[in-house]
């Protein structure tokens, strides 16, 4: 992620709230799409230092500091963007589901910014309709302390068990499943990655998918999980797929393929915009792009092994899976095509 100035000079970071240099409120402005101080007027709205034009705080942020998104002046709307698709949230009475949720959201919004960057659409509830019968995105924060909870994706709507938030809780799932990375960030890019697959891949390229990632139908879900959860990834998967969960089906190969691309388009751009590379991740140069994370991703598992810490970039890209994740760039290529 990039990281953003006050009008003092001093640095703000994407989930700022206010400046530690001149302590200045601060908020994603909705019309720059940056984070940016902002000037407090009489009645509480704020005026963007950097483009003058005025927004409200979403109250999301006002009332449970769990945003830091302004929410255009001009509009009627309360909640940002982001805050806006969330269809259920924790119960605020419980416990720390508070402090989940605002681990949740952060999370949630620095991923939705990425997809945004790259030009992936996000269909919310308001245009979902008659004139559009895409899947509409929608978020829901659930508590497996009262029912089970499966974190999962079904036509749009992104469920997730808040106990994730929990980082003993994660820790403990990422070593019984045997992954090498079990992060909030990459649970919403993975489960974002099975909508897109339903909102980009289905309609229009499923052949294509079907030749490198498999036929969805056979065996279906249902099969492929159980035999996954009865006797583990197929054996040496290493070559094939990005990750021994995307061994079960064709759609959490893709799924887990998608959320590494992410990754890649992220570290890339973090890089970039830190001058520690040329290369950019707008989506003009797939293959230079991978580059520069593998060169990059050297670099950053010697600093994590420095301080104790899980590679950074663990994964491997055989020629079988730069095709699969080539796929997901042309997806990314062709909705950039539709947005303009
Ligand atoms: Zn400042
Ligand atoms: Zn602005
Ligand atoms: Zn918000
Ligand atoms: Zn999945």
């Amino acid at each position: 992620m990039r990281s953003f100035y006050c009008q003092c000079g001093g640095t703000l970071f994407f989930a700022s709230v206010q400046c530690v240099a001149c302590n200045r409120p601060t908020a994603m402005c909705p019309h720059c799409n940056a984070v940016r101080s902002m000037a407090v007027a009489d009645d509480g709205v704020l005026v963007c230092d950097h483009c003058d034009r005025e927004c409200r705080m979403c109250s999301n942020a006002t009332q449970h500091a769990v945003c830091n998104c302004g929410v255009d002046a001009s509009t009627e709307q309360t909640l940002c963007r982001y805050c806006r698709l969330n269809s259920v949230v924790p119960d605020l009475t419980v416990g720390d589901n508070l402090l989940k949720w605002q681990r949740l959201e952060m999370a949630k919004h620095r991923v939705l910014f990425d997809i945004e960057r790259i030009g992936l659409p996000i269909v919310s509830e308001a245009d979902s309709g008659l004139a559009d019968d895409r899947p509409a995105l929608q978020f829901e924060f659930k508590s497996s302390a009262i029912k089970p909870v499966s974190t999962g994706h079904a036509d749009g709507v992104i469920t997730i068990d808040i106990a994730e938030a929990d980082s003993v809780h994660r820790e403990q799932t990422r070593v019984e499943f045997g992954e090498p990375q079990r992060t909030l960030v990459g649970h919403f890019r993975h489960e974002l990655g099975h909508y897109y697959w339903q909102l980009l891949v289905e309609p229009n390229s499923l052949d294509a998918f079907r030749s490198l990632f498999g036929d969805e139908r056979k065996p279906s879900y249902a099969d492929a999980q159980k035999r996954y959860y009865a006797d583990g990834a197929t054996p040496n998967w290493q070559g094939r797929c990005i990750s021994a969960y995307a061994t079960m089906h064709p759609w959490e190969d893709f799924a887990e393929t998608f959320a590494s691309y992410m990754d890649i388009v992220a570290v890339v751009e973090t890089a970039r915009h830190f001058d520690r590379t040329r290369v950019t991740a707008d989506g003009t140069d797939f293959n230079q792009m991978l580059t520069a994370y593998r060169d990059i991703g050297i670099v950053a598992n010697e600093f994590n092994r420095d301080m104790g810490l899980l590679d950074l970039v663990p994964e491997i890209h055989s020629e079988a899976i730069v095709e699969k994740l080539q796929f997901i760039d042309n997806l990314r290529q062709a909705a950039q095509k539709e947005l303009v």
